[in-house]
Parts: C-alpha cells; structure tokens; sequence
C-alpha cells in the first residue's frame, strides 16, 4: 500500500485493523485499490457495495477499507490480491467479437439501407450485388433472411477492407448454399480477410476453393489456417493451386465419409494446418483419433473436442495420444479420466497435455481426492497456458513441481472461511488454499483469485522452496518474501516491476507492523546492523539517503518525489530469481 493515500494508516500503523477511507486514483481499478491498501479484493467488494464496475471507479471516490481477515497464524502467510491481469490470447487478427460487432453494426432487417447513390465508396448497395438466390420452394420470409443475411456480409466485408470482386465472388457462394447461419457469415468474412492482402490471382484461388466448399464453415476454417500459414503466404501461384487442390481432394477421400462431423473437422483442421496437405496427414490424424477407441462416450466426445480446439495441431495430437495410451492414465477411475480429459479439451495446449500426462505420474496426484485432482489440473492448465507472463519462471516453475526428480508435493488444504491466506510452503509440500480454486471439470474461471492462486502464490512458494527460505526476524526473510514477490510479479507480468510497484504492492506492507511480514521485519530492525540493510535497500528503491530518523517518512512518501520518480527498476533481490 502507499501509506499516504490513506489516512488512517498514515497516522499510525497500528490501527490496520480498523476501517478506513481511500480514494481512488485516476485509471484505478477495485483490484488495484484492494493491492494498495493490502486487503483482499472480495472483501473489498463487500465493504463497498455502492461501487456497480468494479474495473470504472470514479478518480477521487471514497473507497472503505475493511479490515483484513485476522489470522496470524505463524506457519501462513498471506498475499495481497493481484493486480488484474486483463490480457487474453487472441488468436488471430479479426477475433471473433470484432466479427460479431461489425456483423450486428450492419443495417437491421427493417431498416431499408440507404441507396448506394446516397454515398461514395464504403456505402451499402440497397441490394446485396449477386442475383435473388433462391427460387421455388422458400418462403418470402427464408427469402428475406438471406437477403438480410447477404446484405449484412457485404457491409462487414467493405469494412474489412476485402474487394469488391472479391465480397462479389463469396456472397455468390453463400448465397447457392443457404442457409445462411451467423458461423457461415463469420467464417467466410475470416477467410477473405486473411487473404485480402494476397495477389489477385492468389485471391481468386482462394474464392474458387471457398466455391468448391460450398460455403461449409468448417472448410472455411480450415482454409483460413492453411491461407494464413507463412508456407502458403511464400509459395508461388502455381504451389497454392496445388495444395488448394490437394486439399479439396483430400477432403473427399472416402476414408473421411464415415467419420461424424466433429471428427471430420478434426481432420481437415489438420491437414490444412501444416502445409502441404498430405494423405500422410489424414492417416496420422486418424490414427490419433483410432487411440480414442477404448473410452467411453463422452470421454471420447472430449478427446475429439481437445483435437478441434487445437486447431490440428500436430504436437497436441502426438501428446494426447501419449497421454490416454498411458498406463497410468488407463489406470484412473472412470470420473477421472473424464477429469483429465475435460482439461485436455479446456486448455487444448500441446504443453498442458504434456504437462496432465506428468501429474498422472506424481504419486501426490494419484492419492489425491476427485475434487483435488480437479483443481489441480485447473491450476497446472492455467498456468502451462498463462499466455502473457514469464515462459521461464512459469516453465521452471511446473518443472519444480511436476519434474521427475522433484520432492515437491502439492496439497490442497483447508483454511478458514474467507482466509486471505494463498499458500505456504512446507520442507517440500507446497499447500494451496482449497477455497481459491473451484472442483469440477470446468475451466478455472480466469479472475483475480485464481490468477492469484495459479501464476502467482505457486511460483512464489516455488520460490521460497528453491532458495531453502526461512521465517526469520532479520533482513534476510525480508528480501526472501521481496524477492518471492518480485518472481510471482515476473511470472504474471513477464517483466520486472518499477521501485512505485514495488513500494506499493510489497514493501511497505511487509514493514506494516501489522501485517505478517512486518512483526518480523519491525524485529529486525531493533538490531542496527540488521536495519542499516533495510536502509540501504530503501535507498536502492526510492534513490533517497535513508537513515533510521527517516525510513518510515521514505516508505510513506510519494513515489513522484524520489529522485528516481518511482519508475525505475526495483532492486534485484539476491538468490535465486527464476526458479531453476
Ligand atoms: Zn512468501
């Protein structure tokens, strides 16, 4: 917390129990008031429930300050809630909410669009520019629907920035081929958008593979990986028509007739993602599928659904394949099998899949109860797919706890009810808050909480484990939590944090008198030797001269008035910093 934000604990910090008012800064979300002032985010919610978006808060508002849950208990310890973390994968350029908004922003059914007269380049023809589509047999009202449909494509392809011939040539295609559903919409606008910036010859390959598909989605799919893979973009003309018609035959093989259309789109997700398409690649792929054979229903349902979800790709497949001929996955109960399986299709990741397939490995794992394996795989999910954060602090990290050699155990343990403690490690068995991680075989939902609990408690606690750390009253202890903080913050953020960062989130709780850290340091510091590190620390973070009359004013201070403006890199805390 910056102590000078808040009243009541700039006059004393003895009073961190009691309720107190901060205000909110300009751009602050709920989660980053909650980090300041060092309590849990849901009780923050809760002493405040005037706040309706807890990501727009008024720049000045008063916010009430609850007091922090009280359990000191020694072995625990606790965490601050994180800041949010809001970046997401997205998976190609034109994600799938743009789409539907441009779809939607288009003229509604019974508005009639302005005439094309009206408006210069990017206006909408009253009329979609291809011939009335459908003849006997359909309703004025299928009639209309598709009309609207067309329309509404047209408009989103101009905005998109596709060529008219090119928006000309695909309504054609939708329009011999109703009906017309929002995923035929989406995936066909996906496709000519990956390939606007083609040459014309290229561009119209691609229009006449679309035709050859009749407008299938799942074709259309397919086609936009194979068009935006970087082998397809360098080929010349004459080895994209090649594939483009390799891919069209293969896709009529016979050995695909028979298969349902989840498993057909897994194959042809497959050959198209790693040209060229080859037979090879439709065997290999049936062969993965093939390994399915011995589960049961909807155990088979997810392993086809994972498959999909990967998009064909080729090293998800081999590592899934593994992992359900594994003897230790045939092993499993029935109910967990359907729970590793259920990961596999939510983090549909090459990396997790390897890394469920080492779990089932872990004697800890193998003993632990249903509901605890479930969060488990949550967690090792998450974490194996955190796609914004530090690769190697979270790859030395799973490596830590799922490595062969590796004595860590994890343990899912009780805590009292709405304890802000996340974890604790033992000698070699790292606990986690049950509380924080729902069971079931759902994704974890990705919020402060769990973001907290799987990319930031477990590589802090893997931390203090590769460092051999030990609660102590000396400056020691106090740089093994700064720095198990400052790793947990590199593993979120994939950078360092700024000396304000750290001021803020960190070490002016840790030498809150209050807080669980801080009777340690406050200890520490009636030794001189002792405090003259904690001053020599402050003075690397803030760039002041600190002595023991003004070391309480630093860490109060506004990070504005230090010579380094707060914006500096924080200290590199010694030891260990990436969990190797
Ligand atoms: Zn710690």
């Amino acid at each position: 917390m910056r102590i000078s934000d808040n009243t009541n604990l700039a006059t004393d910090w003895g009073d961190f129990q009691d309720p107190g008012i901060t205000q909110a800064r300009a751009n602050e979300t709920l989660a980053q008031v909650a980090t300041r002032v060092g309590v849990n985010l849901a009780d923050l919610q809760s002493a405040n429930p005037q706040i309706t978006d807890p990501n727009k808060l008024t720049p000045g508002s008063e916010i009430r300050i609850p007091a922090p849950a009280a359990d000191v208990s020694v072995a625990r310890e606790e965490t601050p809630a994180p800041v949010n973390a809001t970046s997401r994968h997205v998976e190609t350029s034109l994600e799938a909410n743009a789409m539907r908004s441009l779809l939607s922003s288009s003229y509604p059914p019974n508005v009639s669009a302005p005439n094309s007269s009206t408006s210069g380049s990017g206006g909408i023809a009253q009329m979609p520019p291809v011939a009335m589509p459908l003849n006997e047999g359909y309703s004025e009202k299928e009639k209309q629907d598709l009309t609207d449909g067309l329309r509404k494509v047209y408009r989103a392809g101009e905005q998109l920035g596709i060529s008219h011939n090119d928006i000309v040539s695909m309504l054609h295609t939708l329009a011999g081929n109703p009906p017309l559903t929002s995923k035929k919409m989406t995936e066909s606008l996906r496709l000519f958008f990956m390939a606007k910036d083609l040459s014309p010859q290229d561009r119209k390959l691609v229009g006449d593979a679309f035709k050859a598909s009749h407008g299938d989605p799942t074709q259309a799919v397919a086609l936009t990986k194979l068009v935006a893979n970087p082998k397809f973009v360098k080929a010349s003309t004459q080895t994209k028509k090649e594939w483009l018609d390799k891919f069209e035959a293969l896709t009529k093989r016979p050995e695909l007739k028979n298969l349902g259309p989840e498993e057909k789109s897994v194959v042809i997700q497959a050959l198209a993602s790693d040209p060229p398409p080859s037979e090879d690649k439709i065997s290999s792929t049936l062969d993965v599928l093939a390994s399915a054979k011995n589960l049961s229903p909807v155990d088979q349902k997810l392993f086809v659904g994972g498959l999909n979800a990967a998009g064909g790709d080729p090293a998800y497949a081999a590592n899934l394949k593994k992992l359900v001929e594994d003897p230790k996955f045939k092993s499993l109960k029935p109910a967990e099998k359907t729970a590793v399986l259920s990961q596999t299709k939510n983090y549909a990741d090459a990396d997790a899949v390897a890394n469920f397939d080492r779990l089932l490995h872990k004697d800890w794992f193998r003993a632990e109860s249903l509901d605890n394996k479930q969060r488990t795989l949550k967690t090792i999910g998450r974490l194996s797919t955190y796609p914004t954060g530090d690769r190697q602090i979270i790859y030395n990290t799973l490596d830590k706890l799922l490595g062969d050699k590796s004595p860590i155990k994890l343990e899912w343990k009780k805590y009292p009810d709405k304890s802000t403690f996340w974890g604790e490690m033992g000698d070699t068995v790292l606990y986690l808050n049950r509380q924080k991680i729902p069971k079931g075989n759902d994704k974890l939902p990705e919020n402060d909480e769990t973001n907290s609990l799987a990319i930031e408690t477990v590589p802090h606690e893997v931390n203090h484990f590769v460092n051999h750390d030990k609660v102590a009253s000396t400056f020691h202890y106090f740089e093994s939590e700064y720095r198990a903080w400052y790793v947990e913050f590199k593993a979120e953020h994939n950078r360092v944090p700024t000396s304000q960062e750290a001021m803020d989130q960190r070490i002016s709780w840790q030498l809150n008198p209050k807080s669980f850290y801080g009777k340690y340091a406050a200890s520490a510091l009636k030794n001189p030797q002792e405090a003259q590190k904690f001053y020599h620390f402050l003075e690397s973070m803030t760039g002041m001269k600190v002595d023991a009359k003004n070391w309480k004013t630093v860490v109060k201070s506004d990070p504005a008035t230090w010579p380094n403006k707060g914006q500096a890199a924080a200290p590199v805390p010694s030891g260990n910093v990436d969990n190797h």
